[in-house]
């Protein structure tokens, strides 16, 4: 039944982004045959012929847009997991991070000792946490903090981390966090929907959470987000912990490099 239950949510989210885009994409088409229609009657006048024309191709530019955006998010990138370290990796990401948020923002990060390795898709998980840094960038423009933070997490079977949905065993918790304007309840059960966006037209798709859910779960994790209006949001990545320290060991020392003379 709970199957059941999210498959009906799944098509309803379908429903209403094809709804949403098919909406969209008429506006676009409309501006395209109102100013052809223009066109046509005034070619006597060039320059309301030439504006006409400009706002045609406008419209035919923002249309080629949309089905570009949309093209790309139907293409999911196929990922190429590996065994990684995640500090290792929050650690180098610190000057993009730096670059990308602005200088209103502080950046801090809190790496846990120890951490476990993690399968996943290193330029993917990278992606992520850049895409979840620019959101929380957005929710600060009076400056603020992102936080970075990782730790071990084991999920006992019958815990309450297990019955709020996490699979038992040993995870791997990324957690993104900012001292932003934060969600109402209703923009965080709608935030993971592909093309949901409060954001201005031109400065959010409404793809970036969306983006990081499928990156997640298709890496076998889950994705958590927690927020407080006008305390702000931390969003937790959830990733299986890579069993094996053998390949890990090995994946990082490439054998070639001891080949040299
Ligand atoms: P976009 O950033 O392009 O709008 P996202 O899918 O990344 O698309 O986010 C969807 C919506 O979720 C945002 O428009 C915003 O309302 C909300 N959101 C996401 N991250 C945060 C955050 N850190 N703080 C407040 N709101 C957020």
């Amino acid at each position: 039944a709970e199957a059941q239950v999210r498959q009906m949510q799944k098509m309803e989210a379908v429903g209403q982004l094809t709804g949403g885009i098919a909406h969209d994409f008429n506006n676009m088409l409309a501006v395209i045959i109102g100013n052809l229609d223009v066109a046509e009657r005034r070619l006597d006048d060039p320059s309301r012929l030439s504006r006409a024309i400009s706002n045609a191709r406008q419209g035919a530019d923002k249309a080629a847009e949309l089905t570009r955006r949309l093209l790309a998010f139907g293409r999911r990138q196929p990922l190429s997991p590996r065994v990684i370290d995640a500090n290792a990796l929050i650690a180098g990401m610190s000057e993009l991070l730096e670059r990308s948020l602005g200088a209103t923002v502080r950046h801090e990060t809190d790496l846990a000792d120890g951490l476990w390795r993690v399968h996943a898709d290193p330029a993917q998980l990278e992606n992520a946490i850049l895409n979840l840094a620019i959101n929380a960038r957005d929710a600060m423009p009076d400056g603020g903090t992102l936080r970075v933070a990782t730790a071990n997490i084991s999920v006992a079977e019958g815990s309450d981390r297990h019955r709020d949905g996490l699979r038992p065993g040993e995870l791997v918790l990324i957690t993104v966090s900012d001292t932003g304007v934060g969600m109402s309840p209703e923009v965080t059960a709608r935030a993971i929907e592909p093309f949901f966006t409060t954001k201005e037209v031109g400065r959010g798709t409404g793809l970036g959470l969306s983006q990081v859910y499928g990156f997640v779960k298709q890496s076998g994790g889950h994705l958590r987000i927690r927020s407080t209006p006008g305390r702000g949001t931390s969003i937790d990545i959830y990733l299986p912990r890579h069993e094996g320290e053998a390949e890990a060991v090995r994946s990082e020392h490439r054998p070639a490099d001891d080949d040299l003379p």
